[in-house]
């Protein structure tokens, strides 16, 4: 261990935050210990990574001559691990900040709630989180860093945690740059002292750590740029072994793509699709972008301009000799060959999901099940490749069981002769949109809808307009174009109300419901229900209405439209008491029932106590 410098000795509290995450990934969510060890070499390889750029930048750095590599020492009699970089190190002020924070803030939360069900999370959290280093609490009771900042002005310190809620940080001698991490391992975890286990953990992806890794005497890897190899010549667990590295995932990815291109721009990528979703789509993909080589040095590992938002589930590297090595953040961004890099990426892997989708259905469903609502949005942002994005859609259908996607394409060659447009409708899940009576009438006469349950759908599909010059319609909407069919089996109209019985008990309806509703009428669309509401031409649909709820936006709660069905016994019935007395209880008690009802099936009841209290009030008269 290095001297102190006999200044003091300080000591910091780490976040409330991170004392339960740890508490958290070290006694229940975590159930592979070994992972601290690739999460080690990857901060690492990382801090190298970092060092090399400050040299091919010219900035002066510390200890110029330092090898850059990797060094791990195990003293199996006493339990030790040690792990040594000559990489960038760390400034006092990154001590404090880098290693006592989450990045994620979410994190936690996420954490707790899975550890609510009881569950342990598939895969690799840690590293989806970006709380790595504190794996390394799962194999030991204290950490010790030593670490010196390639700035030459920086000063060296050691930081030691026992992970428990404090840290102290003391100055220290130490020439040598880069970073030293050791501790004692804990005595069940012991043998990652031994070099056989560590080297059977590590051999795995060491040969796609950018630098030597050294354990005890021998070093154990050959670094090599995959992609730069053949494809014929790449091996399949080679490649699967690669993803899980770079991505830092435990299983298999789903497929991948291997491009080697040269003229305008020329580059070599490897690009993967994941098996699995991560937990937060949208928030764990915002940052991620894909690894960035120059002519084999690493330059950056969230290169976010390389790929389209909503392709940014798509994991890999891209090497190109059109950048110069010291090209800065700023520079790649605005860079034309990174314009012309991303566009070609974007077309292969739009190129890779139709293949699946025409010769590999299952897998493009797997792929459309994880990424599907983050794809989806390249239809408001990707116009160039519009086209393309329909037709890879699909989508839940009336048509199909429940788990069977469909694609536009799949509706519209089934269509019906006279049908001119698209039906869908919106929801929750396939379940509460199944019991939506404004589905009556297209179950009846065999109309296709299809069921959009992606929260994400309604603020994409109403912007489809059209596909195949035909238009997408809600069947909640009002103005739906529906055909009067005969009704009853046999032909002759069912029994139904008079037009006068009708019209009078419309009349009732609206002065009971007043301004709750935008108007009550006569309803083609329902065949087993005896109510429904639907929006008026340009109304909010009732999913997008419920969406902003939870959102906790503002809505103006809209009028909608009540729709009654004349040949419904309970409308019927209604009818009939209306004759009786127009002031009879029953009846006002039922509209407002039958009113809220239709609320509660949309999801959209705000107070169900009234709801509760009325039809008890319903049940009593019912069951005198
Ligand atoms: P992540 O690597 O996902 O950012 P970690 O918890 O593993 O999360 O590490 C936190 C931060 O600590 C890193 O981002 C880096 O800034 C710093 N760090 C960790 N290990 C090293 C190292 N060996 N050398 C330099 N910096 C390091």
């Amino acid at each position: 261990m290095a001297k102190s410098t006999g200044k003091t000795k300080k000591t910091y509290q780490f976040k409330a935050e991170l004392n339960q995450l740890l508490h958290l990934i070290v006694h229940s969510l975590y159930t592979h210990p070994e992972v601290f060890l690739r999460e080690l070499i990857s901060n690492a390889s990382d801090a190298l990574n970092k060092v090399r750029f400050m040299q091919l930048t010219n900035q002066e750095i510390c200890d110029p001559q330092a090898e850059l590599k990797i060094k791990i020492d195990l003293d199996e009699k006493k339990q030790l691990f040690t792990i040594e970089d000559s990489g960038i190190g760390m400034t006092e002020d990154e001590l404090i900040t880098n290693i006592g924070t989450v990045a994620n803030s979410g994190t936690l939360k996420f954490l707790e709630e899975i550890q609510k069900k009881g569950k342990k999370p598939e895969g690799d959290l840690i590293g989806q989180f970006g709380v790595g280093f504190y794996s390394v609490f799962m194999v030991t009771d204290e950490v010790i860093i030593e670490t010196q900042h390639a700035n030459p002005d920086s000063k060296a310190y050691r930081w030691i945690s026992d992970g428990k809620g404090t840290f102290t940080i003391e100055e220290i001698d130490r020439k040598k740059r880069g970073t030293t991490i050791s501790f004692r391992l804990k005595d069940e975890h012991k043998d990652f002292a031994q070099e056989y286990r560590v080297k059977s953990v590590i051999q795995r992806y060491s040969n796609f750590v950018d630098f030597p890794i050294q354990l005890g005497k021998e070093k154990i890897n050959k670094v090599e740029a995959l992609w730069r190899r053949p494809k014929d010549e790449i091996k399949e667990d080679e490649l699967t072994e690669f993803y899980k590295f770079i991505a830092n995932d435990f299983e298999a990815p789903l497929g991948h793509l291997h491009l080697s291109l040269e003229g305008t721009v020329n580059f070599k990528a490897l690009l993967f699709i994941p098996p699995k979703a991560p937990l937060n789509l949208f928030y764990d993909l915002e940052n991620r972008g894909l690894h960035l080589y120059s002519n084999r040095i690493f330059i950056q590992d969230d290169a976010k301009e390389l790929l389209p938002d909503y392709l940014k589930f798509v994991r890999g590297v891209v090497d190109t000799e059109d950048l110069p090595l010291n090209i800065s953040r700023e520079v790649t961004q605005h860079s034309p060959v990174m314009q012309k890099i991303r566009s070609i990426l974007t077309t292969r892997i739009l190129g890779l999901m139709e293949d699946w989708s025409k010769n590999d259905p299952g897998k493009y469903e797997k792929l459309i099940k994880n990424f599907g609502p983050l794809f989806k949005t390249g239809l408001n942002s990707d116009f160039a490749n519009r086209e393309k994005i329909l037709k890879l859609l699909r989508f839940e259908s009336t048509a199909k069981p429940k788990g069977e996607l469909v694609s536009l394409d799949d509706y519209v060659s089934r269509m019906k002769k006279k049908q001119k447009e698209i039906y869908y409708i919106t929801g929750e899940s396939r379940d509460v949109i199944e019991k939506n009576p404004n589905l009556e009438y297209f179950r009846k006469n065999d109309y296709e809808v299809l069921l959009l349950t992606d929260p994400v759908d309604i603020f994409i599909i109403p912007s489809i307009n059209e596909y195949d010059k035909k238009p997408l319609k809600s069947i909640e909407k009002a103005d739906i174009d529906l055909e009067e069919e005969q009704k009853g089996g046999d032909g002759k109209p069912e029994e139904t109300l008079s037009s006068e019985m009708l019209e009078s008990l419309i009349k009732i309806f609206k002065e009971t419901l007043g301004e709750k509703v935008a108007d009550v009428k006569a309803s083609k669309r329902l065949v087993n229900s005896p109510v429904t509401l639907v929006v008026g031409k340009d109304g909010l649909d009732p999913q997008m209405e419920r969406m902003m709820k939870l959102m906790n936006q503002e809505v103006t709660p809209q009028k909608k439209i009540l729709e009654i069905n004349p040949a419904h016994p309970i409308i019927k019935n209604l009818a009939r008491r209306n004759i009786g007395s127009s002031t009879d209880p029953i009846l006002r008690k039922t509209i407002m029932q039958l009113y809220e009802s239709a609320m509660l099936i949309e999801g959209n009841l705000d107070n169900p106590t009234e709801y509760v209290q009325r039809m008890n009030e319903l049940l009593e008269e019912a069951t005198k």
